[in-house]
């Protein structure tokens, strides 16, 4: 641990000093501008003093070892289990939020639960947890407290997971991305009006920042689409989005289309319907995306994995459960030996579905 207390405000990177005396928080597209006292949109930064503040440093709402298929990464380590945590606040206001009770608390409701970086590694070796994932709320906003529990990771020999809306500002990608071996993105939707109704946030910022993961880091890349019923679900924005992702990432970044359960603003909405899934699989398969995964429902053909060389089914999926495994040791399809894209070991973990929260020792 760096000469931090945990617990408390450190200082912010990713700010600057404007003309009028307000300091502008760089660190996502927002670009807050503070003045004395005053918190950014995410309620966790906030001015002090000549400075912008971390407010929530080695605080979280909890610990919990979760399937790694849920976060969902279907070509990262499957099987495994992962010691997953999150803190409170985020810098979007989706009204369809499936945590809104974490990304919309005040810090002080939440967050219980007091590590240091090196007891959240410790806990996810003594766990048996191969990765640790910043996930619940979006990591972007606590990016010195996620940089940290990363390195520590990493020196435990512990890999990290970024669970993201991928809104972040330039200056802050490269440390962010650097810090994380696989990330999760969530794209909300493919149109500005979706991103500026219901989220307060902009398409554009989230396409850049899926290229830039993509195409100037090492970190493994996957995407999610939560479908809403008559928000961003019709045939004609799913197939954009897939165009732009085949066009701009390639035919190989699995892309997640996952079921909405009415939440926080809107509770009045109908959960979607399994055959929008499926539909959206079918035309991003279409496209010519090789890797398209439904979620949130019943489906163990949509939610396995399938060889692009000879069709083979390389990971069975039922749920959160791996059913079977066709992958040899170099991560190639066992009957022709085409490639599977992705970060696998020799055999598949076995974690299974469960979940099981876990307390972490302060430091
Ligand atoms: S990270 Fe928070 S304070 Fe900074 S610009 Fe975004 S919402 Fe505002």
């Amino acid at each position: 641990m760096k000469n931090i207390g945990i617990g408390a405000s450190v200082p912010g990177r990713y700010w600057h000093g404007l003309a009028d005396g307000r300091l502008q928080c760089d660190l996502c597209p927002r670009e807050c501008k503070l003045q004395e006292g005053q918190r950014g949109l995410c309620f966790v930064r906030a001015r002090e003093g000549n400075h912008i503040v971390l407010t929530t440093y080695g605080r979280s709402s909890g610990f919990c070892l979760d399937p790694i298929e849920k976060k969902p990464l279907n070509h990262f380590l499957p099987g495994t289990s992962v010691l997953s945590f999150g803190t409170a606040g985020c810098n979007l206001t989706c009204k369809f939020c499936q945590n809104w009770d974490i990304s919309k608390a005040r810090a002080d409701d939440r967050l219980q639960s007091q590590a240091s970086p090196e007891a959240i590694a410790q806990a996810a070796v003594e766990s048996g947890a191969r990765s640790v994932a910043f996930t619940y709320n979006d990591p972007v906003i606590f990016l010195e407290y996620a940089v940290d529990v990363a390195a520590a990771c990493r020196d435990a020999g512990v890999k990290t997971v970024a669970v993201t809306a991928g809104y972040i500002g330039e200056a802050a990608r490269p440390e962010f991305f650097a810090a994380m071996d696989a990330a999760n993105v969530d794209l909300k939707g493919f149109t500005q009006d979706f991103y500026r109704k219901l989220c307060t946030g902009s398409l554009g910022a989230v396409l850049d920042t899926l290229s830039y993961v993509k195409h100037e880091t090492k970190t493994w890349l996957e995407i999610t689409t939560l479908l809403i019923p008559g928000e961003n679900d019709s045939s004609q924005e799913v197939s954009a989005l897939s165009e732009w992702a085949m066009g701009n990432l390639g035919p190989d970044v699995p892309v997640h289309f996952t079921a909405f359960h009415p939440d926080w603003k809107m509770r009045d909405m109908a959960p979607t319907p399994p055959s929008t899934l499926k539909r959206a699989r079918r035309i991003a398969q279409d496209v010519g995306l090789r890797y398209v995964y439904t979620g949130n429902i019943h489906d163990e053909t949509g939610q396995s994995t399938y060889c692009q060389g000879c069709s083979a089914c390389l990971i069975g999926r039922d749920g959160y459960t791996i059913t079977s495994w066709g992958l040899d040791v170099q991560g190639c399809c066992s009957d022709c030996g085409a490639l599977c894209p992705g970060i696998f070991e020799s055999s598949p973990g076995r974690w299974g579905a469960r979940r099981a929260p876990l307390i972490v020792a302060a430091a």
